[in-house]
């Protein structure tokens, strides 16, 4: 039965239930099973784009960045052109997740700051989530540390509200390696007490952040929550904590990926580093160099090994190693320059751009109000009520509102109180119907009134109560003598205006101050 069944966006049922599942094994890192089922649900058009963000980051995590990014910006085109900013805003995280894997971290702050503000404009709180971790990893890549702090707050509260358990851990292990990165600096700066105190603080969110994983079966977060706590600890020399840590969580070759792998293994041999066990140190972080993928895991594994060496007395070796290290410096430290340039441009122009939009919007509303509104009595102009009248259906009555004698209140008054005369009942008719409804001045001393939620008879009835109103207004208060009446005719169905405007010479060829509306003779269901 459900194979067949559609949800309200067109989505099959069967479908949408690949991607939640999909997503489920994502959520105990599965990305095989993953991506078998969203490659499953792909084959659907409506449901494409979300399905090939989700196969880039299997692959992404798989670190087959190539296939993942041509996947992801696939997805990111689809969903643009389905008008899914939700989506979108997935798909270009995803982008930004590959380029700062692949050392591209210019570029990848520009997408994860498009995909915070595509999910964000959704008003997709699930797929906030995932742009605001990948733009706290950019900005921890920067060493941006108070805007990481900033961002894993929002996340985690955002995490909170949607009851995404595994991401509110992953926020925890983001903020995590911020204040980390905050003790390095206070050590650097002398302050040891400031420096054991945050990273007391670190080793806490870590902590949180790896029993959540390994309570939720995500084996990459969980590995790296392990790594980050055991580097924390070892910081603070708490070493032996450090290493029964690390070998309580074994390495697995086969599954586990090449980040996963170079982490732990780095983080083992700063520890074995610290306890001088230097030889074992050299074997550990040699291995890390060979694997590493990426040129700041590199970069790494490099400088601790010439480290190692050097503290083992073995400076030809250490000079190689360095060597290897400088050369990665180099390449990078100019990529460091652009992008720093990049991210005060990026910060300044995020700014103006607010500033300016925010200028255009409220330009934009005045000048349509503006283009909308009647100056001299402020109620809606005949386009606004043309409009107004396109889009309402012809059940909706309308009655159009003439004054009588109009030309004899100019010349015997003034046209100053003319136009105050109009001024009164402007207010007036405002008065007579609802917020709802529209009361137009539709030219010169003509108005209308376009009723929403009646039928014609008690349309009628409105009409007769505002004729009224009119008679009975105190126009002696705007001229002595003065007396305004009003004539109305009244219609609903299709050619409603000219209907009325019929209605209305009716009225004042019987007279005016009068209101004519359908005449039992022509309503439904009667013989003509
Ligand atoms: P009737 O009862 O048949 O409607 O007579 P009338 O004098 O109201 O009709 P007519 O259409 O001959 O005259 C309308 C007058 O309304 C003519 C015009 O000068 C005046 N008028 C139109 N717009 C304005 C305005 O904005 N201010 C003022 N003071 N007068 C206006
Ligand atoms: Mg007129
Ligand atoms: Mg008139």
């Amino acid at each position: 039965m459900s194979n067949g069944a559609v949800t309200p966006d067109g989505r099959s049922v069967a479908s949408s239930r690949l991607i939640r599942l999909s997503r489920a094994r994502l959520a105990v890192f599965d990305p095989e099973g993953a991506r078998e089922m969203a490659m499953a649900a792909a084959v659907e058009p409506a449901l494409r784009a979300e399905a090939l963000s989700i196969t880039a980051m299997c692959r992404r995590l798989r670190d087959d960045y190539v296939a993942a990014l041509a996947e992801a910006q696939d997805a990111a085109a689809l969903a643009r052109a389905d008008g899914n900013s939700a989506i979108e805003g997935r798909a270009r995280s995803e982008i930004a997740r590959v380029l700062l894997a692949t050392g591209d971290t210019s570029a990848a702050l520009d997408e994860s700051l498009a995909a915070l503000t595509l999910a964000e404009t959704s008003g997709d709180l699930e797929a906030v989530i995932p742009a605001l971790a990948t733009a706290a990893n950019v900005f921890l890549v920067m060493q941006q540390l108070d805007l990481v702090l900033e961002l894993c707050e929002r996340g985690a509260e955002t995490a909170r509200l949607v009851g995404d358990d595994l991401a509110e851990g992953v926020m925890l292990d983001i903020g995590g390696c911020a204040l980390s990165a905050l003790a390095f600096a206070a050590r650097a700066a002398g302050d040891e007490k400031a420096a054991l105190s945050t990273a007391a603080d670190a080793a806490q969110r870590f902590r949180a952040a790896m029993l959540n994983a390994g309570r939720l079966g995500h084996r990459r977060y969980e590995a790296a929550a392990v790594a980050n706590l055991a580097e924390v600890l070892g910081f603070a020399g708490r070493t032996d904590e450090a290493m029964e840590l690390l070998n309580s969580w074994a390495i697995d070759l086969r599954r586990d990926s090449t980040f996963t792998i170079t982490h732990h293994l780095d983080t083992r041999g700063q520890i074995l580093q610290s306890l001088e066990q230097y030889d074992r140190a050299i074997e550990v972080f040699t291995e890390a160099l060979e694997r590493a993928e990426s040129k700041s895991a590199m970069m790494t594994a490099a400088s601790h090994l010439a480290e190692a060496y050097e503290k083992n007395g073995n400076p030809t070796a250490a000079l190689a190693a360095f060597k290897r290290y400088h050369e990665l410096y180099c390449q990078v430290a100019s990529e460091t320059a652009q992008r720093n340039a990049r991210v005060a441009a990026v910060r300044m122009e995020t700014a103006q751009a607010k500033a300016t939009a925010e200028q255009e919007r409220l330009r934009a509303d005045g000048l349509l109000r503006a283009s909308e509104e009647d100056p001299l009595t402020g109620l809606a102009n005949r386009r606004r009520l043309d409009g107004e009248l396109a889009a309402a259906a012809s059940g909706h009555p309308v009655a159009l509102i003439d004054v009588d004698h109009f030309k004899l209140v100019n010349d015997q008054f003034s046209h100053l109180v003319g136009d105050e005369v109009l001024r009164r009942l402007a207010v007036l008719l405002r008065e007579g119907c609802r917020s709802d409804d529209v009361a137009a001045r539709y030219g010169g001393e003509e108005f209308a009134i376009l009723f929403r939620d009646l039928r014609e008879p008690e349309a009628l009835m409105v009409a007769e109560r505002i004729r009224r109103t009119v008679e009975q207004y105190p126009w002696d208060t705007v001229a002595a003598d003065l007396k305004v009446t009003v004539s109305i005719g009244v219609a609903s169905g299709p050619d409603r205006l000219a209907v009325a405007d019929r209605r209305l010479y009716a009225a004042k060829n019987s007279g005016r101050n009068r209101v004519i509306g359908r005449r039992p003779e022509e309503a439904p269901g009667r013989a003509a």
